[in-house]
C-alpha cells in the first residue's frame, strides 16, 4: 500500500488536487506557487503520447471555445501557452469578426467583439497539461480515484484523502476539482458536515456533434459558424474549425427540440436551423465520426460557499461546485477566474494559515462563477420550460433590456464593444448599463427583435454555389 502518511506526517507543505481537468490542471499550478509539493490525483489512466479522448472529459466532442479572459488568465498562469496552441493547430479568433453569427436577434454585422480560442477539448486539456507538469513541484497520479477524506484528530478537518487503492495522501490542503460527478456532499457528510443548498435551472438543452474534415475551399470568407435558436425556434448549431484540419459541428436544441444522433437525422436537424448557412456548410463534407450526444446541461450551483460549518483544509472548484449551461461557454473561464482568485487568497496567507482559510477561500472562489451564472441563467429561464425558480421582476425587466442590447450589438460597434466584454467575462455586467450604453440601446427600442430574413448575413451575402434566385 502507498501510504504518503507516513512518509509526510503533517503533510504541511503539500496540497492534493482531484481531478486533472481544466479546474484542478490550473488549480495545482497556483498551488504549486505555495506549496512545496502538489499532487494531481486523477481517476483516468491518461495518454503521455499526445491529445486523446478520455472517459472522465466526456463533454471534450463537443464545441469547446475559450472567451478571451480565460485566454488572457491561462497565459498569465501559464506564459507561452497560447503560441504552443496555436503552433499545434488551435486558433484565436474574433467573435464575432471572423464567424457567420445568428444571433437571437439577426446577423453580426463585423462589429468589434472578443477573441476567442477555438481547438480540440483533447488538445487544450493536453497542453494545459503538458504545461503544468513541467513544474517538478507539481506530481500527476493518475488512474488513482479519490474515495473520500482524511480527517484530523478533532475529527472535522481535512487532513488528507483516500483513494481506491486503498492509499491514503496527507495534505494542508485538498482541492476537489472532480467535476459534475463529484462527492463531495456525500464525504463532507460523512465527516458531519450538512449538504449544500442546490440552486439548478435546467432547460433541458442537448448537444450532438460530428467531426468532418474541413473542405478545401480558397474561397470561404469565414472560419466558423453560429446560428444561435431562440425560444420560438429553439434549435441552433455552431461549427468550429480544429487541429487536424478538422471541422466539429455541435447542434443544440432545446425541450422537445434536442437534437438526434443518427447520420441522416443529423444533417435533418441542420437543415432546419433558422438559417441554410450550416446546412450548406456540412452537407458535402465529409463526416469522420458519427454523430454524439450530450444531455446534461442544467445550470447546477452547489452552494458550499454558503454553509456556516466548513472543515479547514478543503476546497471545492469547479463544475464540482458550479456548472453551467455550456451553450454560453463559460466553464473553463471560469475555472480560471477561480484559480486566479485561490492564487489571490493564498497570496496573503502564511502557509500555516492556509487550512484554517479555506471556508474563506470557498467563499471568494465561489464569486468567480456569479457574472457566467447570472448570464446562464437568465436566459435559460426565457425558456419557458426552463426548471427552476421563477424569474423575479429584476431579471425580466433585465431580460427586456438585453434583448435591445443584443439587436444593438448585432450592428452598433458602440453596444458590440461593451456586450462581448461581458460575454466574454472580461467586464462586469455594469458596463451595459453605462449611461452611454444605455442612450444607445433604448435608441434602438423600435427595431425588431428578429430578423425579416435569416438567409446569409448582408456582409456576406449567399454562397457562389447557391441558387440564383428565380
Ligand atoms: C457539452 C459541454 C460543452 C462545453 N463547452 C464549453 C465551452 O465551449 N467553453 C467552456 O469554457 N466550457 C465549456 N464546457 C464546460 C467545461 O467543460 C468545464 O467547465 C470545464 O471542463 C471545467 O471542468 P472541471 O475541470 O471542473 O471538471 P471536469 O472537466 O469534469 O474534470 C473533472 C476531472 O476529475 C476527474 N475525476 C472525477 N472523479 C474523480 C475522482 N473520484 N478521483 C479523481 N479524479 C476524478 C475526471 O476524470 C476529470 O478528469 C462545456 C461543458 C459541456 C458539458
Amino acid at each position: 500500500m502507498d501510504d504518503d502518511t507516513d512518509n509526510h506526517p503533517e503533510g504541511h507543505d503539500h496540497a492534493v488536487v482531484l481531478g486533472a481537468g481544466m479546474t484542478g490542471l490550473l488549480a495545482a499550478r497556483v498551488l504549486a506557487r505555495r506549496f512545496a509539493r502538489v499532487t494531481l490525483v486523477e481517476r483516468d489512466e491518461l495518454a503521455e503520447t499526445g491529445p486523446a479522448f478520455r472517459p472522465g472529459v466526456p463533454q471534450s466532442r463537443h464545441v469547446h471555445v475559450l472567451w478571451s479572459r480565460g485566454v488572457e488568465l491561462i497565459e498569465g498562469m501559464l506564459p507561452g501557452i497560447t503560441a504552443r496552441l496555436v503552433v499545434a493547430g488551435a486558433a484565436v479568433l474574433e467573435s464575432p469578426g471572423d464567424f457567420l453569427w445568428l444571433s437571437p436577434a439577426d446577423w453580426f454585422d463585423q462589429v468589434p467583439g472578443a477573441k476567442i480560442l477555438v481547438g480540440s477539448r483533447e488538445l487544450l486539456d493536453w497542453t494545459v497539461r503538458q504545461e503544468v507538469l513541467r513544474d517538478e513541484r507539481i506530481r500527476l497520479r493518475a488512474g488513482s480515484p479519490a474515495t473520500g477524506l482524511v480527517t484530523g484528530a478533532d475529527g472535522r478537518s481535512v487532513t488528507g484523502v483516500e483513494l481506491r487503492d486503498g492509499g491514503r495522501l496527507a495534505a494542508a490542503l485538498v482541492v476537489d476539482a472532480t467535476g459534475r460527478t463529484s462527492k463531495a456532499p456525500a464525504w463532507l457528510a460523512a465527516i458531519g458536515n450538512p449538504a449544500p443548498a442546490v440552486t439548478r435551472y435546467d432547460s433541458r438543452l442537448g448537444y450532438s456533434s460530428r467531426y468532418y474534415e474541413m473542405p478545401k475551399d480558397p474561397t470561404r470568407r469565414w472560419q466558423g459558424l453560429y446560428v444561435q435558436g431562440r425560444p420560438d425556434s429553439p434549435r441552433g448549431a455552431v461549427l468550429v474549425p480544429l487541429d487536424g484540419g478538422r471541422w466539429l459541428v455541435t447542434l443544440i436544441g432545446n425541450g422537445e427540440h434536442v437534437p438526434p444522433t443518427g447520420d441522416e437525422e443529423f444533417l435533418g436537424f441542420a437543415r432546419s436551423l433558422r438559417s441554410p448557412v450550416l446546412y450548406d456548410a456540412i452537407r458535402d463534407a465529409k463526416p469522420l465520426s458519427s454523430p454524439t450526444a450530450f444531455r446534461s446541461t442544467a445550470n447546477e450551483w452547489r452552494h458550499f460557499e454558503r454553509l456556516d460549518r466548513w472543515p479547514a483544509g478543503f476546497v471545492v472548484l469547479g463544475d464540482a461546485s458550479c456548472r453551467f449551461n455550456p451553450v454560453y461557454g463559460h466553464g473553463m473561464t471560469v475555472a480560471a477566474l477561480a484559480a486566479d482568485a485561490l492564487d489571490e487568497e493564498l497570496g496573503g496567507l502564511e502557509l500555516r494559515e492556509i487550512p484554517g482559510a479555506a471556508r474563506r477561500i470557498q467563499r471568494k472562489t465561489a464569486a468567480a462563477a456569479e457574472v457566467a451564472w447570472q448570464i446562464a441563467t437568465s436566459e435559460d429561464m426565457r425558456y419557458p420550460w426552463t426548471e427552476g425558480p421563477p424569474p423575479d421582476l429584476a431579471t425580466r425587466v433585465l431580460q427586456q433590456y438585453m434583448s435591445r442590447v443584443m439587436v444593438g450589438a448585432n450592428a452598433d460597434p458602440a453596444i458590440s464593444a461593451p456586450f462581448f466584454d461581458v460575454l466574454s467575462l472580461s467586464t462586469a455586467p455594469e458596463a451595459l448599463l453605462s449611461p452611454g450604453t444605455v442612450v444607445r440601446v433604448l435608441s434602438k427600442w423600435r427595431l425588431p427583435t428578429a430578423p425579416a430574413t435569416t438567409d446569409y448575413p448582408a456582409h456576406h451575402g449567399p454562397p457562389e454555389s447557391a441558387d440564383p434566385v428565380a
